[in-house]
């Protein structure tokens, strides 16, 4: 029986490469995302939307840059303390934590995330960081 867990800290610690920030329509935006970027940027909501957003059916995505990465990344996320909610919950998201293969497959695209952890050591890691709380926020 394993009775020992793995904190979120010891699973995934960001390696800040960017490979997660490139390609279109990744990132949705909520519109408790936009009025907190907005504001870090000094900018209006809705103008906002207009200036780094575009549209993936109803729903505003952070815009792209020309050289494919998203508008807020300079060798670094530029919107750091007010990143989009998606951006700060990786890789503790449902699909990943409900499923040790989807932690392992992300993991082949993510340098951030530990795999070299036993699958018992894992799952109960995972499902200890999935709690209805919402911790992870
Ligand atoms: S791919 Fe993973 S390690 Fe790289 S920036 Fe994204 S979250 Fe961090
Ligand atoms: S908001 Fe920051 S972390 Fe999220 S995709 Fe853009 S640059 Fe990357």
């Amino acid at each position: 029986m394993v009775s020992e867990t793995l904190k979120s800290d010891d699973l995934f610690e960001c390696k800040q490469c960017g490979d997660c920030c490139k390609g279109y329509g990744g990132t949705f935006v909520t519109w408790e995302d936009i009025r907190r970027i907005a504001a870090f940027i000094d900018e209006d909501p809705d103008r906002f939307v207009k200036k780094y957003c575009q549209m993936s059916g109803t729903r505003p995505v952070l815009a792209q840059a020309e050289n494919g990465y998203c508008v807020f990344w300079d060798k670094l996320c530029r919107i750091h303390p007010v990143k989009p909610r998606m951006c700060r919950q990786w890789p503790f998201i449902l699909s990943v934590l409900i499923d040790l293969e989807n932690w392992r497959i992300m993991a082949k695209s993510c340098s951030g995330i530990r795999t070299d952890i036993s699958d018992a050591l894992l799952e109960s890691s995972l499902k200890c960081i999935l709690l209805p709380d919402d911790r992870r926020l």
